[in-house]
C-alpha cells in the first residue's frame, strides 16, 4: 500500500504565479538590491522544500528563514547551493553547522556574539554575522554598547568572525498609522549605519531593512538587500497597502500578483436532511427546509478555523456553496441543495478556483477573523502539497 501517504485533501502550488510574483517583484527593486525569498513559517504554509525547489527554478539563490532547522531544510533542496540567512532561532550545536556550512545569521545580543566569536574561533572558520540593531521596534537588536562590543571583535578578529550585514526590522511598515515611527526607525538606522562603518575596518556585505510592506512603501529602505515573504506568495501584506498601489494613478490598476496556492478536498458523502432537523452538533443550524448535504474530510484539525461554522464556503461542480453547522475536527458540512448532480469524489474547492468562482485567502482569513499569514502558517505540513504549472 503506497497510497497511505495520501491526506483527506492536498495543496496545489502554481508554479507560472510564482514566476508572475517575482517578476512584480524584481521590477519594484532598485537597481542592484538582493532579493531575499522569506520562507520562514513553512514558506508561509506553502511548504518549504516544495516552495523553495519552485523558487530556485525561477533563479532565486537566496533564501531567509527564522530558525536553523529551517535552514537545513532549505539546505536539502536539490539544485544550485543558495545562500541562506537565519534571521532568529539558533542554539550551539546549530551555530556550529551553520559556520560549518557558511551560512549567515542574525547577531542581536551579546550572548550571541560570544557564541559566534567563540565557535568562528574554534572551528576555525569566521561566523558569518548580521549585526540586528535595535532602531525602535523593541523586539531583538543589539543596544549601542552590545553594537560597539561587536565592532570591536569584527576589528579585532576578523579570522572568527565576518561582518556579512547590518540591519534592522520595522514595525509595521504596511499601515500610515505608524508612519511617524516607522520614519523615526529609518533616522534612526542611517544613524547607526554610518556610526558602525566608521568605526570598523571590516565593511559590512549589506545592509537591510525592507520587509514586502517597506519595499513598497518606503523605497529608501531598500539599500542593498530586501528581505521579502508575503509579497512572493502572492498577497499583499495587508488591505491598504493593495488599495494603496492600485489607486497610485487616474488609470485603473489590475492587482499584479497572482496566488500561488490553493487547497481542495473531496466530496466524501451526501445525505438528505428533512426539514425541522438540527445539522451537526447541537443546534446551530436548523433546516428549514428539506436540504441536500455534502460532508467534506476537512476540519479544523487541518487547519480549517472553526470560526468558519456556519460561515465559510466552498466551490462544488462551479457552485459557491455555505458551510453549515460546526467545523468538527476532521470533517464540515456543506448544503448543496442547489447543485442538481453532486457524487462522492466530487473535487471541493476550499481555497482557490474553480470554473469562474474563486474562493480567495482573504474572504476567507475575514471570516475567520485570521490576518493572511496567520491563516497560510496554520496549514498543516502534513498536508500533500502539488506543484503544477
Ligand atoms: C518575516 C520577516 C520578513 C518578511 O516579511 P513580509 O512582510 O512577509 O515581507 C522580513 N524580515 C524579517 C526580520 C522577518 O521576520
Amino acid at each position: 500500500m503506497t497510497a497511505l501517504h495520501h491526506t483527506t485533501s492536498f495543496i496545489e502550488l502554481s508554479q507560472e504565479a510564482l514566476a508572475a510574483n517575482l517578476a512584480f517583484i524584481r521590477s519594484r527593486l532598485t537597481t542592484g538590491a538582493t532579493f531575499y525569498s522569506v520562507v520562514k513559517g513553512n514558506a508561509y504554509g506553502h511548504g518549504i522544500k516544495e516552495f523553495v525547489t519552485m523558487a530556485k527554478s525561477c533563479g532565486v539563490g537566496h533564501f531567509a528563514v527564522f530558525s536553523a532547522d529551517e535552514a537545513w531544510h532549505v539546505a536539502q533542496v536539490d539544485g544550485p547551493r543558495p545562500e541562506i540567512m537565519i534571521m532568529g532561532m539558533i542554539d550551539e550545536a546549530q551555530m556550529t553547522w551553520a559556520i560549518e556550512e557558511g551560512h549567515s545569521f542574525f547577531v542581536f545580543n551579546r550572548e550571541r556574539l560570544k557564541q559566534a566569536f567563540d565557535l568562528g574561533k574554534r572551528i576555525g572558520k569566521p561566523a558569518r554575522i548580521h549585526l540586528e540593531v535595535e532602531t525602535g521596534m523593541n523586539r531583538t537588536g543589539l543596544d549601542d554598547a552590545a553594537l560597539q562590543e561587536a565592532l570591536q571583535l569584527l576589528n579585532t578578529h576578523p579570522e572568527a568572525l565576518q561582518w556579512e550585514g547590518i540591519c534592522t526590522h520595522l514595525a509595521g511598515a504596511e499601515s500610515i498609522g505608524n508612519y511617524v515611527r516607522i520614519k523615526k526607525q529609518h533616522i534612526q538606522f542611517q544613524k547607526t549605519v554610518k556610526f558602525a562603518k566608521a568605526n570598523c575596518q571590516q565593511q559590512p556585505a549589506s545592509i537591510h531593512e525592507a520587509c514586502s510592506a517597506a519595499m513598497m512603501r518606503y523605497p529608501k529602505t531598500h539599500w542593498d538587500l530586501v528581505r521579502i515573504g508575503i509579497l512572493q506568495y502572492g498577497f499583499f501584506p495587508n488591505r491598504e497597502t493593495f488599495i494603496e498601489y492600485i489607486t497610485q494613478s487616474e488609470e485603473p490598476i489590475a492587482d499584479p500578483l497572482r496566488r500561488i496556492i490553493s487547497w481542495k478536498s473531496r466530496v466524501m458523502d451526501t445525505k438528505m436532511v428533512p426539514a425541522g432537523e438540527f445539522v451537526g452538533y447541537g443546534s446551530s443550524y436548523l433546516a428549514n427546509a428539506p436540504i441536500k448535504v455534502a460532508q467534506i474530510p476537512v476540519g479544523y484539525g487541518h487547519g480549517y478555523s472553526r470560526n468558519l461554522s456556519n460561515q465559510g464556503r466552498v466551490l462544488i461542480r462551479g457552485h459557491r456553496v455555505n458551510v453549515i453547522g460546526m467545523v468538527n475536527m476532521n470533517m464540515i458540512q456543506v448544503d448543496v441543495s442547489e447543485i442538481p448532480e453532486i457524487f462522492v469524489g466530487d473535487e471541493v474547492v476550499l481555497i482557490g478556483r474553480q470554473g469562474d468562482q474563486e474562493i480567495s485567502v482573504s474572504s476567507f482569513s475575514e471570516y475567520s477573523d485570521q490576518i493572511n499569514y496567520e491563516l497560510l502558517t496554520r496549514l498543516p505540513q502534513a498536508i500533500e502539497r502539488r506543484i503544477i504549472t
